[in-house]
């Protein structure tokens, strides 16, 4: 079985004269062969150029929440366009979009809309060191918090290269990070008080800031161990160090009110994005008041298209569908039906597979028990994961090559969707045993 991607391999060819890796975001080059390109995508699924059809799991990295192209969003989008976008004063939508975060986010007292989710981590982390007057952050290996230089440390490297947990290394995921940044940065390993406590002990009094996703959606999905949030709350109030959840993937997903809802842990500061827009580029980051009220007091936050009328109309009409109607409680429902029935593919066929928690956004790990940190996850079978994810878009499933990004679901993903997946995971599951697969431990 094949998949026809002629007229993305001549787009490929194409493009990568004219774009590095014939892409505009690292992540969406998979190699010279696999890389392709889209045309359209409406509700749960996605076209290519070359007119093959998927479901839809990877939503652009999360930010669908409502489903592609979703009338409702799209309708307030094309109602404000006409009237100029980017006004370069604030917009009385502006001042609700903020009104809707602040009543749905927990411990958003204040709130600053930007475009990115880069933005909003760089943002948040500069009010942190403006606030406590220090330098340093704590970030947990594996964690990607956006592309701007004080969080590329410990991420896309491999966990093998992490140094020993009591001693973690801050490894810069690129060229280009001046190495001076990272005596600024501590790394450590997630779900470890031990190595928590010792770090701080060490440089807590220089901290200005721990940022974190409160679980990694962009790791594994994996969960904090029961009290971890607590303990890492408790220690940053003991030392004076700003808690920084990074909700971009989390935001308007897990649950209304984000990750903080569902655990019960509140930040000092949060940064959202994706789901808040449905796919539109917006983002936001906010918190205590008396943190976010030195923003412009001495602290520099700009943004030419910071709060435009796109993004602003596109958050306006996602956030208000997500108070007024039960959202996302619906396609937690969808998941779990989507959960259940991979679990039995899986166990039908006796491979061993781990399946994260939350419906809306989970990932599937072969081969191991239990994932704390991005070192457990190092031990579970990527091979056979890599080989899954081409045979189910070979039939039509979108799953990322990358098994530690979630799959994603959204409010236009139905139940007859999710047993359409179901076929065809299956199909693929069982075409892989006869080709022997999984290989090694994980049967
Ligand atoms: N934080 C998390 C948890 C993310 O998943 C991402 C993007 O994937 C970012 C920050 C950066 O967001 P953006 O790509 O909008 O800059």
């Amino acid at each position: 079985m094949g998949i026809n991607r002629e007229l993305s391999q001549v787009l490929y060819d194409k493009a990568s004269r004219i774009m590095p890796l014939g892409v505009n975001s690292n992540v969406r080059h998979w190699g010279e062969d696999m890389t392709f390109y889209g045309r359209r995508a409406k509700g749960a699924y996605l076209w290519d150029v070359d007119g093959n059809k998927y479901v839809d799991y990877r939503l652009a990295f999360g930010p669908v929440i409502l489903g592609h192209a979703y009338d409702a969003v799209d309708d307030r989008v094309s109602g404000v366009i006409r009237s100029g976008v980017s006004l370069g004063i604030t917009s009385e939508l502006e001042v609700e979009v903020c009104q809707k975060v602040v009543e749905m986010c927990p411990s958003v007292e204040m709130v600053r809309l930007v475009n990115s989710g880069t933005e909003a981590t760089m943002h948040a982390l500069r009010v942190a060191r403006a606030y406590t007057g220090r330098e340093k952050m704590i970030k947990f290996e594996g964690m990607y918090h956006g592309s701007h230089d004080y969080v590329l440390f410990s991420t896309y490297a491999p966990p093998q290269a992490y140094g020993n947990r009591r001693d973690p290394i801050a490894i810069p995921a690129s060229s280009g990070i001046p190495r001076g940044l990272g005596d600024l940065v501590v790394t450590l390993p997630f779900n470890d008080e031990e190595a928590l406590e010792r770090t701080l002990q060490r440089v807590g009094p220089e901290t200005a800031a721990l940022m974190t996703e409160p679980m990694m959606g962009n790791f594994g999905s994996v969960e904090p161990k029961p009290g971890f949030l607590e303990l890492l709350r408790r220690k940053c109030d003991e030392y004076g160090i700003l808690l920084i959840f990074d909700e971009v993937k989390t935001g308007f997903r897990l649950a209304n009110g984000g990750a903080q809802e569902v655990y019960g842990v509140h930040a000092d500061l949060t940064a959202y994005a994706k789901a808040m827009g449905n796919g539109y580029p917006i983002a936001a980051y906010g918190g205590r008041r008396d943190v976010m009220d030195i923003v412009g007091r001495g602290v520099t936050q700009g943004g030419t298209y910071a709060g435009n009328a796109v993004a602003a109309a596109a958050a306006d009409a996602t956030l208000g569908m997500l108070k007024a109607e039960p959202i996302l409680s619906t396609v937690a429902k969808r998941g779990l039906r989507l959960q259940e029935g991979l679990k039995s593919i899986f166990k039908e066929q006796d491979i061993r597979v781990l399946i994260s928690r939350h419906p809306a956004i989970f990932t599937l790990s072969f081969g191991v028990d239990y994932v704390r940190d991005a070192r457990d996850w190092a031990r579970s079978d990527r091979e056979y994961y890599g080989k899954l994810a081409e045979a189910v878009m070979e039939r039509g499933v979108l799953i990322d090559e990358d098994p530690r990004e979630p799959w994603c679901l959204s409010y236009s993903h139905a139940d007859a969707d999710i047993d359409l997946t179901l076929d065809l995971v299956n199909d693929a599951v069982q075409a892989l045993k006869v080709q022997g697969y999984p290989r090694g431990s994980v049967g």
